[in-house]
């Protein structure tokens, strides 16, 4: 079983001035290549890890029977290739505003404004590498927080929605340090919202 990026949805410059060129050119063909070859290579070791979805898999990670350091790997490697499927995939030249998702959200947070607040603040506090989520929890209730490096929200049965992604590969080619822009613009370049 080989995993493989998706193309993107998109042009490489379609999201400018928002998101560069070059940093989807990194951040897709380089970056998220990167994190599917090591999820391959780990996946070719163990039968075990080469049936069922990557999302189950992810959820059942503590049960599956493979040394701690595979283990790992599969965990920032699949975690890896599933966030930036993600990633990619809800951002988009074009709004196409889900209604669904915005009165869901309107519901749970009370208006988009406060939960995008505290998405980003979620966002900006992330010490170190990692993503802002907007999940859907086991309970089917929307959820909002950050996760460490590569961790997926499926490793504990969560849905994403959506993700933002703060290493500073996604954005430090265009904005430097300053994440607080990048958050700002990522938001340009959403479709659903
Ligand atoms: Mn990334």
């Amino acid at each position: 079983m080989q995993y493989f990026i998706p193309a993107l949805p998109y042009d490489y410059k379609a999201l400018e001035p928002y998101i560069d060129e070059a940093t989807m050119h990194y951040h897709h063909d380089k970056h998220h290549q990167a994190y599917v070859d090591k999820l391959n290579a780990v996946v070719a070791k163990h039968a075990v890890l080469q049936k069922g979805k990557l999302e189950d898999l992810m959820k059942n990670l503590d049960s599956l029977d493979i040394p701690e350091s595979d283990k790992k790997a599969f965990r920032n490697n699949g975690g890896g290739h599933l966030n930036h499927t993600l990633y990619f995939e809800v951002m988009g030249p074009q709004k196409q505003i889900d209604e669904t998702l915005l009165s869901r959200i309107k519901q749970t947070f009370g208006s988009l404004e406060t939960m995008q607040e505290e998405f980003n603040n979620n966002a900006l506090t992330q010490f170190g590498s990692g993503w802002s989520w907007l999940v859907e929890d086991t309970g089917g209730n929307l959820k909002l927080y950050s996760t460490a490096n590569q961790d997926s929200p499926f490793l504990q049965g969560h849905k994403p929605i959506i993700g933002l992604d703060v290493w500073e590969h996604a954005y430090y080619l265009k904005y430097q340090n300053k994440r607080g822009d990048y958050i700002k613009a990522w938001w340009r370049v959403l479709k659903f919202l």
